[in-house]
């Protein structure tokens, strides 16, 4: 993992920042608190929060519904498969924490340029602590196989404190889904 803050520019923590008040609306919602946003020649055009408990489905993370609102605005505006495949090569993503390993394998196929995260995930990291997704496959993809990430550039580590702060809260102050009794962070609280 690259260390942070040597190649970051201004704008990179101005985007995270951006990212962070997504994952705040999340908190605000009681969902898990992770936020994104995705950034084209230099301007946001989709962000995302976390809305697994809104949507009863596990696979809303932050990344699925910036992705899907990019995807269904440039599918209204009739993009074709390949300009949509050029526009994504172009763009980058700041996301609070790690992509887990579904996400950063949606993130590989559709080819996204860069991804910049806060902190690591653990648990479920698709982007160097579980699996390491963004370095892409460089066997040849036979016709109708499973499509095969391309992979992207990652950089770890941006506002990492902020992304687990919010974290910290949230499970602090009990996650109303969380399955019972096991609490470890809301146990530290208690100190
Ligand atoms: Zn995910």
């Amino acid at each position: 993992m690259a260390s942070p803050g040597e190649e970051c520019s201004p704008d990179t923590f101005a985007f995270m920042e951006l990212a962070i008040q997504q994952a705040k609306l999340a908190l605000d919602s009681l969902e898990v608190p992770v936020g994104c946003v995705i950034v084209e020649d230099g301007k946001v055009i989709a962000s995302g929060r976390n809305q697994t408990t809104e949507t009863r489905n596990a696979t809303r993370h932050a990344e699925m519904e910036a992705i899907d609102v990019l995807l269904e605005g440039w599918q209204r505006n009739g993009l074709s498969k390949l300009e949509v495949a050029k526009k994504i090569s172009k763009c980058y993503l700041y996301v609070t924490c790690e992509p887990c390993i579904m996400c950063a394998a949606a993130l590989s196929i559709l080819g996204i340029k860069e991804v910049f995260y806060g902190c690591a995930n653990d648990k479920f990291g698709g982007c160097g602590s579980i699996l390491s997704l963004n370095l892409g496959r460089s066997e040849p993809c036979e016709s109708g196989a499973v499509p095969q990430g391309k992979g992207f550039k990652c950089n770890g580590g941006i506002m990492a404190s902020e992304a687990v702060s919010l974290l910290r809260t949230f499970y602090e102050q009990g996650n109303p889904n969380a399955p019972k009794p096991h609490r470890p962070l809301a146990h530290q609280a208690t100190r």
